[in-house]
């Protein structure tokens, strides 16, 4: 620790101590301030951490301050260190309460109901060691029945020179959609462009892509809430405007190459309650570990998205988030919230051992020119199509073929948006969820 940290009170946690927090005084306590050598965030924002017994956090949008952070220690830490010992902490409400969402979730969500463990002892689903049995038993009846597929074909990285299967107009969008509903997708994850092909959230083409994509194909429509790394925080939240079925939201912040994708707690919150409060079914994007403890966290405090369902996507091998092997897939899987259905995919050349380690672990899968421009060792991929088309072949292989949309639909809990047709009324189940 340098000098420059004098002054912070550090809260630290480790393997063997994770129960009782280790709190190291690095000397007085000096009041409020900007972090010492911090980094500078996006132009206009200021994130400031004052030195209270646990982080507390501003962020603001030029003048406005949006949220200050509630000092209080995250749900996680407050658990035993059962992922260490395989202790788990419970009480008789936890339970009930853990029986009545089961119930609420369905057989669809238990399709993904995955090993119990200590970690998801939060209170947006009290766990149990009883409840890890049903868990297993479930995993070992019904997690291997059919595969999500997940295309994302465009992303706002990739430049339609390097790459002119890139889909960058509407009508290459609709078309890759189609092709890709007819090969097995369920859902699309979708940036769009401008006239220049450069990434853009302007709201009339996000509303228009929406539509044309309901009319044209069934397939469950997600918008990016991420944008491009440079898109301020006011046009990612009106992303959702556009009504989509479903959006990212991404639980945290992280490194994404030279650049920095920044998602700091309270936009999450704000991006968060603005998806339960316009129906839209959000896709938790997990970089890193420390992404799902702020989704625990989330759905701690905010309880449970609209629908009742908890999807996320664990998007792997970005260079600054975790990386794209197994171990760590497993790793992951293992702290998300139970019950959950989860996505992976690998970028690059990681594409290939998520895949593999996703199917293996009964998850669901995300593939598209987004995330890979290579299909195999000096052969660029010759268009989406060819990514969906591989995933539903190794999915089938895996006896877990990719499941049809209206399942897709019923898993996640999306509100019926497509014109003419009338879908089951989910509600939002935020009452009585949280502390
Ligand atoms: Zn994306």
């Amino acid at each position: 620790m340098g000098p420059e940290l004098a002054g912070l009170h550090v809260r630290a946690a480790s393997a063997q101590g994770l129960d009782h927090g280790v709190d190291e005084r690095l000397g007085d306590r000096a009041g409020s301030g900007c972090m010492p050598g911090g980094p500078a965030a996006l132009p206009g924002v200021t994130v400031k951490r004052e030195l209270a017994d646990y982080q507390q956090r501003g962020v603001q949008l030029g003048a406005r301050l949006l949220i200050v952070q509630e000092t209080q220690v995250p749900q996680l830490l407050r658990q035993s260190i059962g992922f260490f010992r395989g202790v788990v902490m419970r009480d008789a409400d936890q339970d009930e309460q853990a029986r009545a969402l089961d119930l609420a979730h369905g057989p669809a969500a238990d399709l993904d109901a995955r090993f119990g463990h200590p970690l998801y002892n939060c209170a947006h689903a009290g766990h149990s060691a009883e409840g890890s049995r049903r868990s297993r038993d479930r995993v070992q009846g019904m997690a291997t029945a059919s595969t999500m597929i997940t295309l994302a074909p465009t992303g706002a990285e990739t430049v339609k020179a390097d790459a002119p299967a890139l889909p960058v107009t509407l009508e290459e969008l609709v078309k890759t959609a189609k092709a890709a509903q007819a090969a097995g997708a369920a859902l699309i994850h979708v940036h769009i462009r401008d006239e220049k092909y450069e990434p853009t959230l302007d709201l009339g083409r996000l509303k228009e892509t929406v539509a044309a994509l309901r009319e044209e194909t069934d397939l469950i429509v997600q918008l990016s809430t991420g944008g491009a790394v440079t898109d301020p925080y006011e046009d990612r939240l009106r992303v959702l405007d556009a009504l989509p079925d479903s959006c990212s939201l991404t639980c945290g912040t992280v490194n994404f190459g030279h650049d920095v994708f920044m998602n700091p707690w309270p936009f999450m919150v704000e991006l968060y309650q603005k998806t339960q409060e316009l129906e839209v079914v959000p896709e938790f994007e997990l970089f890193d570990l420390g992404h799902i403890a702020a989704l625990h966290r989330l759905l701690d405090e905010y309880g449970l998205p609209y629908g009742g369902k908890i999807h996320c996507d664990l998007v792997m091998g970005v260079p600054g988030g975790m990386p794209g092997d197994a171990r760590t897939l497993v790793a992951a899987v293992q702290a998300l919230p139970e019950g959950a259905s989860w996505s992976a995919t690998g970028i690059g050349r990681t594409t290939l051992p998520v895949m593999l380690a996703a199917l293996s672990v009964g998850g669901h899968l995300r593939v598209g020119m987004e995330d890979t421009l290579t299909y195999a060792k000096g052969e660029p991929v010759r268009d989406n199509l060819q990514l969906v088309e591989r995933a539903a072949k190794l999915a089938t292989l895996a006896q877990r073929p990719p499941m049809p949309i209206e399942e897709a639909r019923a898993m996640l809990a999306v509100k019926e948006r497509r014109p003419g047709k009338v879908g089951p009324v989910h509600g939002s189940r935020r009452s009585g969820q949280g502390p």
